[in-house]
C-alpha cells in the first residue's frame, strides 16, 4: 500500500498517510485547514545531497594540499 507524505505550506505540519489510487489527494491541512502539499521523500534527499557533495568536493580540492601540509 502506498504511503504519501504531506506538508502544510501554512503551518509546516507534516505527516504520512496510507492512500490508494482511488482516494482523493488531500489538499487541506488537518491542523489549520491551510494549503496542504504532497511531499516526495527522495526530493529532499537529492536536494541536500547534491548541495553537500558540491561544497565538499570544491573545498577539498582547492585547499586540500595546503590543509594537509599544516598537519605536521
Ligand atoms: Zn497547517
Amino acid at each position: 500500500m502506498p504511503t504519501y507524505a504531506y506538508r502544510c505550506a501554512d503551518c509546516g505540519h507534516s505527516f504520512d498517510i496510507y492512500q490508494t489510487f482511488s482516494d482523493a489527494t488531500l489538499t487541506e491541512c488537518p491542523e489549520c485547514a491551510g494549503d496542504l502539499r504532497k511531499v516526495f521523500g527522495s526530493l529532499e534527499v537529492t536536494f541536500n545531497g547534491s548541495g553537500f557533495y558540491r561544497t565538499d568536493s570544491r573545498s577539498g580540492g582547492a585547499s586540500g594540499s595546503s590543509s594537509s601540509g599544516g598537519d605536521s
